[in-house]
């Protein structure tokens, strides 16, 4: 399902490409479309991998374990879990909109397969704290195989270069601050793939993409303290942070 998905905005961003100026508002559109027929699987990947450390998956039945409607209320058993009724379906029409508006070839399938997981792990990260490796290993293997494919279509040896160097920099900073700050090793894990992805586009869109990562965090954590809903020095997902401060970036390159 996820391949034909990527195989199928590959396609679209090619024939958005030769459209020409109106690509953007096109891409935007297909992007949305593609948001929102993934979001049933998305919803519930986002439901079944929102479980603490150790304990099993949530499956309630195999038609919950495959997708979920808007609503989060299984087709199978009826049994709500999961993300609040449309909240995924927003976050992927959004992501997709915005992928598909900045996407262009050939990074583009590496873009909807960073952001079909970034939608996934965003949602698990802010229910239960943790970025598991079941999504965060298959992302770098993705994110790999295809900027490595992007990288040969265009002969961008030195691009593919900056990519690794990168991703291993995002790696790196990542892996340190889960050792000396209060930070998951999940974040360490997530860090390759949106540094290797941002490296494609130049080395202040790494930076930038680093950079919005912390601020929409401090944000996101200084609303959270004005809200009122969580106490000075607790705990904050970071991930999503780190993938919106990561498209943000990408935006704002292109
Ligand atoms: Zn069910």
């Amino acid at each position: 399902m996820l391949q034909r998905v990527v195989e199928a905005a590959g396609r679209t961003a090619v024939g958005s490409a030769q459209a020409g100026g109106g690509g953007t508002m096109i891409g935007a559109l297909i992007g949305t479309a593609v948001g929102l027929a993934a979001s049933p699987v998305l919803r519930a990947a986002a439901a079944r991998y929102s479980v603490p450390y150790g304990e099993p998956l949530q499956v309630c039945c195999p038609r919950g374990r495959y997708r979920l409607p808007p609503s989060g209320s299984c087709p199978g058993c009826g049994q709500r879990g999961g993300p609040r009724a449309g909240l995924v379906e927003l976050a992927a029409a959004g992501a997709g909109a915005a992928i598909g508006a900045a996407a262009h070839w050939p990074v583009a399938p590496v873009l909807v397969w960073a952001g079909l997981f970034g939608v996934v792990l965003g949602f698990v990260d802010a229910a239960v704290f943790r970025l598991p490796d079941a999504l965060t290993l298959p992302l770098a293997a993705g994110t790999a195989v295809l900027l490595v494919t992007a990288g040969l279509t265009e002969h961008q040896g030195g691009v593919l270069l900056r990519c690794l160097y990168a991703g291993l920099a995002f790696g790196a900073c990542y892996g340190a601050l889960a050792l000396l700050a209060p930070m998951g090793f999940g974040d360490a894990k997530l860090a390759p793939s949106l540094g290797a992805l941002l490296g494609w586009y130049g080395w202040h869109t790494v930076l930038a993409g680093f950079f919005y990562g912390f601020l929409l965090a401090a944000l996101w954590g200084g609303a959270l303290l004005l809200a009122g809903r969580s106490g000075r020095g607790a705990s904050i997902a970071f991930g999503p942070a780190m993938l919106l401060g990561a498209l943000l970036a990408v935006l704002t390159a292109v």
